[in-house]
């Protein structure tokens, strides 16, 4: 699932179990699933010592306490973590109205009941989608200011940053002042003014529904209200009224799928190796990159470049020295080129689009090989070093998958011509 990473560096987990086997098994589950750092107590007094210990400028992000303590009440024990401004996911032995009324109105993010090892599993994943929350930003769209803000109460338990607009018109003005993009809008149907199902088809003009999800709601006892939000586009649709826990999985199983699919678009567009964009992104892009206004006189410039003798690199060091290499070039190009579209497009070859003037062009190319030629990289017990030809095309009014073979045929110039040089087209 990716983002664990951030976990490991920024999250603590507080779990508190009086259990030796429960506690030992879901320290280990919640560790390797999450990656980050997790803390074990066996009662209310040990997680008190142990949240006064950590650092005030890192306390603990969560706490999955078992709500069966020795030395406390269920009551005591919530209030003592969310007085400590902790996340708290609380945990019972089994499912009891009366228990899970009391935890929610103590202000508990979720509870799970232990009705077997493997919740722990389901734990952890909440404890990760709350982490990720905290960057996702929601808008609630209803004329009842209590719905309104009982929902944003909801949600912001969550950890999700929320706004909130009365009608369809004053969520799209939201939508467009909104300095964060908001990731999802929980709809109301009726409203004065423009209603919810003209708002979600005005929204899906501009958002498509792998950058932002929409619920619809409605308190109507007509049926079709569902097919038509859904028919309008929207991800899911919640009848009024509903829970807290309802409410809840809706919203993080769209947020979740929104991070999947930037997961995957991640993916497809870019070079596991290198970090860099790949040729198919190049593509998908360059008609664009190329299309953009022209300003100060710049032109569209287009370069296709490739490492010299980097077979001998590979040859004499071994293939890992040749990634290394790989990578320090990207890096180089990465800073050199930051205003451009810059890919790898496959092996040691790169290709950069931009807009320059054309005069500066060349000069920034000639830079480039130098610095390239300049630096080293350590790998090992090794500096290598490297150097790269450039083919650069600049010729106005050329459509930019001819200016990118004009490029290529340039920089075999610059490899007959001895390498380690640019050859422009003017
Ligand atoms: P020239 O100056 O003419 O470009 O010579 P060259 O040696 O750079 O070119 P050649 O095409 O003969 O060799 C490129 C080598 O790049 C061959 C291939 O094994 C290696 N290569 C391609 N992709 C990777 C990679 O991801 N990692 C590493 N380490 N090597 C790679
Ligand atoms: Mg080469
Ligand atoms: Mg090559």
């Amino acid at each position: 699932m990716g983002k664990v990473g951030d976990m490991a560096a920024g999250c603590a987990v507080l779990l508190i179990d009086h259990e030796d086997h429960v506690r030992n098994l879901a320290a280990q589950i919640l560790r390797r699933r999450l990656g980050c750092t997790v803390d074990v107590a066996s009662s209310l007094a040990e997680a008190k010592a142990l949240m006064a210990a950590r650092p005030q400028d890192a306390p603990y992000f969560a706490a999955v306490a078992d709500l069966h303590l020795p030395d406390a009440a269920p009551e005591l024990i919530i209030s003592t973590l969310i007085h400590a401004k902790l996340v708290v996911i609380g945990i019972t032995d089994q499912y009891d109205k009366s228990m899970r009324n009391a935890m929610l109105m103590r202000g508990v993010a979720d509870y799970f009941t232990k009705c077997n090892n493997q919740i722990y599993r389901y734990v952890a994943d909440q404890v990760r989608q709350l982490w990720l929350n905290r960057g996702k930003h929601a808008l609630v769209v209803d004329d009842s200011a209590a719905t309104r803000n009982l929902v944003k109460a909801w949600l912001e338990r969550q950890q999700i940053t929320v706004h909130l607009a009365g009608n369809g018109s004053e969520a799209l003005d939201v939508m467009s002042a909104s300095a964060d993009p908001v990731h999802i809008v929980v709809t109301d149907c009726h409203m004065p003014g423009m209603d919810g199902f003209e708002l979600v088809s005005q929204l899906r003009r501009k958002y498509g529904r792998e950058h932002l999800a929409i619920i619809g709601v409605s308190s109507s006892v007509d049926p079709t209200q569902s097919a038509r939000f859904l028919k309008q586009g929207a991800n899911d649709y919640l009848n009024k009224p509903f829970v807290y826990e309802e409410l809840c999985a809706r919203i993080n199983q769209n947020l979740a799928m929104l991070d999947i699919f930037a997961t995957l678009r991640d993916q497809a567009e870019r070079d596991v190796l290198t970090g860099l964009h790949n040729r198919r992104y190049f593509y998908d892009r360059v008609a664009a990159k190329a299309a953009q206004p022209l300003v100060d006189g710049r032109g569209i410039v287009v370069m296709m470049m490739d490492i010299d003798f980097f077979k001998r690199i590979n040859d004499n060091f071994g293939h890992p020295a040749g990634d290394a290499v790989l990578c320090h070039v990207a890096r180089l190009l990465a800073e050199h080129y930051s205003d451009a579209l810059v890919a790898r497009f496959g092996g040691e070859e790169f290709a950069v689009i931009l807009t320059e003037l054309p005069q500066v062009a060349k000069a920034r190319a000639e830079a480039f090989c130098n610095a390239l030629q300049a630096s080293t990289i350590a790998h090992d017990s090794h500096l290598l070093a490297c150097t790269i030809s450039i083919g650069l095309c600049q010729t106005p009014g050329m459509p930019p998958l001819s200016m990118l073979s004009r490029a290529d045929a340039l920089l075999y110039e610059a490899k007959n011509g001895g390498r380690n040089q640019v050859r422009c087209s003017a």
